[in-house]
């Protein structure tokens, strides 16, 4: 159990006192205990009033029930009031819940993408911890381009195939054959096509924008707390796998969008102190709704200027 911000290790600290906030006592970074997952049984959970211990049996690790009377004295227990320690030779990373993150465990490509997908639509809010104490912001890029590509593969395909349909309708109308230049002033068919097909690169790279620009406002609020502009993009990419529903065709690029916003915003919420999510979330949608804005705005005037 280490201090997402500077790695200082945050086990057998004496309990905050009651109301106030943990922090990391090296760089004063807050955080709290029901951001961490420990294996069941591997933590003992101390009575900030009399050291009775007490262990964390839920599936995180967690007190069970989170807020009781202590046995010995009376006082009343909470997780976040509770001085922390391993299980007598567990050690510290023993004690640690080890949630795979499938995209970097061994296994194929399709097979870590796919199951990072399902990780991101099942579990969003468990995310933070798979990323655990790491700094995956490679690997997230790195997914969230594979991810992309493959999830704009049908949004793309439709494209092309309307591109090609309308040039055989107005290739028949004209008498031209069908893959006759159109009559009317406008992009030439192998124009749309490249159009078409430079979608491949053109959607990951904005995709990969927007996704900044969320995570650099959630940033701002979340830098208090340890949730960096580095950890917040791992978030917000890892738990992209809604973004998947744009295989749907025709309305699949809208709800891909909006499901992949929703677990976002859990993940993210997961990664924040009980009571202080709503501030990176929000912060987080505007950027991302800005950025998808501007490029929207932007696609749509090239397009019109190909087109004169
Ligand atoms: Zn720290
Ligand atoms: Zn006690």
């Amino acid at each position: 159990m280490n201090c997402r911000h500077c790695n200082h290790v945050l086990w057998n600290l004496p309990a905050p006192a009651s109301g106030a906030a943990r922090v990391c006592p090296e760089c004063g970074t807050g955080y709290t205990v029901a951001s961490y997952e420990f294996v069941p049984g591997q933590v003992e959970f101390h009575c900030p009033q009399c050291d009775q211990a007490y262990y964390g049996t839920s599936a995180q690790g967690h007190l069970e029930p989170p807020e009781f009377q202590c046995s010995r004295c009376g006082t009343d227990v909470t997780m976040e009031r509770c001085a922390l320690r391993p299980v007598g030779g567990v050690g510290a990373t023993g004690a640690m819940l080890q949630l795979p993150l499938p995209w970097t465990e061994p296994g194929s490509l399709p097979a870590r993408w796919w199951n990072t997908v399902v990780a991101g639509v099942k579990f969003p809010s468990r995310i933070p911890a798979m990323i655990g104490d790491r700094d995956l912001f490679g690997s997230a890029v790195a997914f969230l381009a594979l991810h992309v590509v493959v999830s704009s593969v049908v949004t793309i395909a439709t494209g092309l195939a309307m591109v090609l349909f309308s040039a055989l309708m107005v290739g028949a109308a004209g008498g031209g054959g069908p893959f006759a230049l159109p009559a009317f002033p406008g992009p030439s068919i192998a124009v749309q096509v490249g159009l078409q097909l430079a979608q491949v690169a053109i959607a990951p790279i904005s995709m990969i924008c927007v996704a900044c620009a969320g995570a650099g406002m959630t940033s701002l609020i979340g830098n208090s707390f340890g949730l960096t502009f580095r950890r917040a993009f791992s978030i917000v990419a890892f738990s992209s796998g809604g973004f998947a529903f744009s295989l749907i065709p025709f309305c699949g690029a809208l709800v891909g969008l909006v499901v992949w916003a929703v677990g976002s915003s859990i993940a993210i919420g997961a990664a924040c102190p009980r009571g202080k999510a709503a501030g990176p979330i929000i912060l987080g949608l505007v950027g991302t709704l800005l950025a998808y804005g501007v490029f929207s705005v932007v696609g749509i005037v090239l397009s019109a200027l190909l087109a004169l």
